[in-house]
C-alpha cells in the first residue's frame, strides 16, 4: 500500500533511456518499469462501533396512514403495486408492518412525505445528533467525518452543496477553481498523476560542491505521501490502544504519528512514521526513527537531536509574541516548525488561522528561507475542505487532532475548543483493527478530496498550493469591494 516518493513520482521511462541514464540492461529496465505501482490507500467499509445519532425524527400518525392506506385500496384496486407503495423511496415506511413501524435511521430529509401527507408525517432534525460537537466543530462535521471514515469515499449527497457561501474561518475562503485544465479529471481518476507527497525537514537553496564533485550540503528532507500528520491525542485521553492505532495507521497510509516519547518507548513504537514528543535534552528515542519535536523551544535539547541527525521540529503555541520566536529559532537552525492553534484556529490574540499562517508564511518569506523550512500546524481543523485551505494560508502540512477521534466515533464533551481539556469518550471494547481502518478510510476520503480540489485548481501537486494566496478569494474582501460604496455597508458610504 504504502511506497517511495520515488515510485510516486513515477519511473516509466522509455526502456532505452533508462538503460542510458541508469545503466539498467532492458530486462533491468522492464522489470524495474514492472515493479512500479501508483500510491494508494485501501478503503474498505467498516461497520458501526457506536452508532452515530440519526439525523431525522419521522413521526407518522397511525390514523392518517390507515385512513390513506383504505383509500388507496379502493381508489386502486388491482393496482397492488400501488395499494402496497408508500411515500418513501428510502423505505422508512417499508417495514413489515407497512410504515406503522417506520425506520427514521434511512430517512434522508428529503421531505417528500411530508409535503404530500402533511396531515400525518412530521419529519424533524434529530436534537441528540445537533447535541454532538460545539460551535466550531459541529455536528454537521461530525456526521459527514463519521461517513468518510466508514466508507472512505467522497461523501455526495446528490443535493448539491447545501452550507454556506461565505462565513468565519475557513469558511470565509474560496478557492479559484477557474483554470479547468489538465491535470483536473485525468489527475483524478488515474491517468495522469496529482502528487499529494510533501518534504519534511530542511532543504538548502543551492547546492555546494566539493573539489571531487560531491555535493557538500545535501536536503535532509523525507517524504511522507499525505499533506496531512496525526497530531498527538489530548492529555485528558490517556490510552495505550489509541497509541497504537494512531501509528499503525501512520504507517499503513505513509504519514506521521505524533506521540509523547514516554508512550512510544513504553510501548515500543517506534518507527520512521513516529514522532516522538521530546521533553528531556540528554534522552534517546527508539530505532527508526527520522523526527523528533520538542515540546517547547528548548537549544540545547534542539542541538543534542539535532547533533544525531534527526529531523528536529519545535511545538510553538501560536500565543503571546510567538512570531518573533519562530524567527528566532529560524536563526538559530531549526528548519520545522509546528504552529499550535486552539481547536477553533484561534491565536493567543484572537486571530484565525489564514491570518496567522500567512504571517509566519510571509514572515519567513521576507527572510528569504521559506523554502529551507517547513511548517506543519495543527488546531481548528474540522473538515476536509479545511486541508487545502491551510496550506493555500502557508502550511506545508496539516496536523489532524480532534477528528482522528471522531473517526473513531468517539464522543467529546466540555471544551473542546482549549488544547488538552476535551473529555473524550472512546467506544466500548475499541476493536484496534476495526479503528485502524477508520484511520485509513478518512485518510483515503480526505486525500481523494485533497486530489479534488487540485484538479479543479489545475494544480499538479500539493506542493505547489503552499501560500498560493493568488489562488484564493477572502468572502471579506470580495464584498468589500463590491457594496463598500453602498450606504449601509460596515465602512460603507464614503
Ligand atoms: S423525508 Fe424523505 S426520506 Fe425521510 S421519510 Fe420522508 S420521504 Fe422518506
Amino acid at each position: 500500500m504504502v511506497l517511495s516518493a520515488e515510485l510516486e513520482h513515477g519511473s516509466f521511462a522509455p526502456e532505452s533511456v533508462a538503460s542510458e541514464v541508469w545503466g539498467l540492461t532492458r530486462g533491468e529496465a522492464r522489470q524495474r518499469a514492472d515493479t512500479y505501482q501508483r500510491y494508494h490507500i485501501e478503503a474498505l467499509p467498516t461497520e458501526e462501533k457506536w452508532k452515530i445519532p440519526r439525523r431525522f425524527n419521522v413521526k407518522v400518525g397511525k390514523f392518517g396512514l390507515a385512513k390513506m392506506i383504505f383509500k388507496e385500496f379502493f381508489q386502486y384496486f388491482g393496482h397492488w403495486e400501488t395499494v402496497f407503495s408508500r411515500p418513501c423511496t428510502y423505505g422508512v415506511f417499508s417495514g413489515p408492518i407497512g410504515g406503522f413501524s417506520p425506520r427514521p435511521d434511512l430517512c434522508v430529509g428529503c421531505l417528500r412525505c411530508e409535503v404530500q401527507h402533511p396531515d400525518f408525517v412530521t419529519v424533524t432534525p434529530n436534537g441528540e445528533l445537533r447535541a454532538l460537537g460545539d460551535k466550531y466543530l459541529t455536528y454537521q462535521h461530525i456526521y459527514t467525518i463519521d461517513q468518510e471514515a466508514m466508507r472512505g469515499t467522497v461523501p455526495v449527497r446528490g443535493q448539491g452543496y447545501r452550507g454556506r457561501f461565505g462565513g468565519p474561518g475557513f469558511d470565509g475562503m474560496f478557492t479559484d477553481m477557474s483554470e479547468i485544465v489538465r491535470p483536473s479529471r485525468d489527475g483524478i481518476h488515474g491517468r495522469e498523476l496529482i502528487g499529494t507527497s510533501v518534504d519534511i525537514g530542511a532543504k538548502p537553496m543551492h547546492l555546494e560542491f566539493d573539489t571531487e564533485g560531491n555535493i557538500t550540503n545535501p536536503p535532509t528532507t523525507f517524504t511522507i505521501q499525505l499533506p496531512f500528520i496525526f497530531d498527538a491525542p489530548p492529555t485528558t485521553l490517556e490510552s495505550d490502544a489509541v497509541a497504537r492505532i494512531y501509528v499503525e495507521a501512520a504507517e499503513q497510509v505513509d504519514t506521521l504519528a505524533i506521540l509523547p516519547a514516554k508512550s512510544i518507548e513504553r510501548l515500543g513504537l517506534a518507527g520512521p512514521n513516529v514522532v516522538p514528543i521530546v521533553t528531556c535534552s540528554g534522552c534517546s528515542v527508539g530505532p527508526g526513527t527520522r523526527m523528533v519535536e520538542l515540546a517547547t523551544w528548548n537549544h540545547e535539547t534542539y542541538a543534542h537531536f539535532a547533533a544525531q541527525g534527526y529531523a528536529v521540529g519545535v511545538r510553538l503555541e501560536m500565543t503571546g509574541e510567538w512570531l518573533s520566536t519562530l524567527l528566532e529559532m529560524q536563526s538559530a537552525g531549526v528548519t520545522i516548525f509546528h504552529l499550535l492553534s486552539d481547536h477553533h484556529g484561534r491565536s493567543g490574540d484572537g486571530r484565525f488561522l489564514i491570518e496567522t499562517l500567512k504571517e509566519a508564511h510571509m514572515a519567513l518569506v521576507e527572510k528569504g528561507v521559506r523554502d529551507e523550512v517547513t511548517l506543519l500546524g495543527s488546531g481548528g481543523i474540522a473538515g476536509a475542505d479545511n486541508l487545502p485551505k491551510g496550506i493555500i494560508s502557508g502550511l506545508d502540512a496539516v496536523g489532524l487532532d480532534h477528528v482522528l477521534l471522531i473517526a473513531m466515533q468517539a464522543r467529546l464533551s466540555g471544551d473542546m475548543q482549549s488544547r488538552d481539556t476535551v473529555t473524550v469518550q472512546l467506544p466500548k471494547k475499541l476493536d484496534e483493527a476495526w479503528a485502524v481502518q477508520r484511520l485509513v478510510n478518512l485518510s483515503c476520503s480526505w486525500r481523494d478530496q485533497m486530489l479534488e480540489i487540485l484538479g479543479a485548481m489545475g494544480v499538479r501537486e500539493v506542493r505547489r498550493l503552499r501560500g498560493e494566496f493568488g489562488r484564493s478569494m477572502m468572502c471579506s474582501e470580495l464584498e468589500a469591494e463590491a457594496f463598500g460604496e453602498i450606504e449601509g455597508f460596515p465602512g460603507g458610504g464614503r
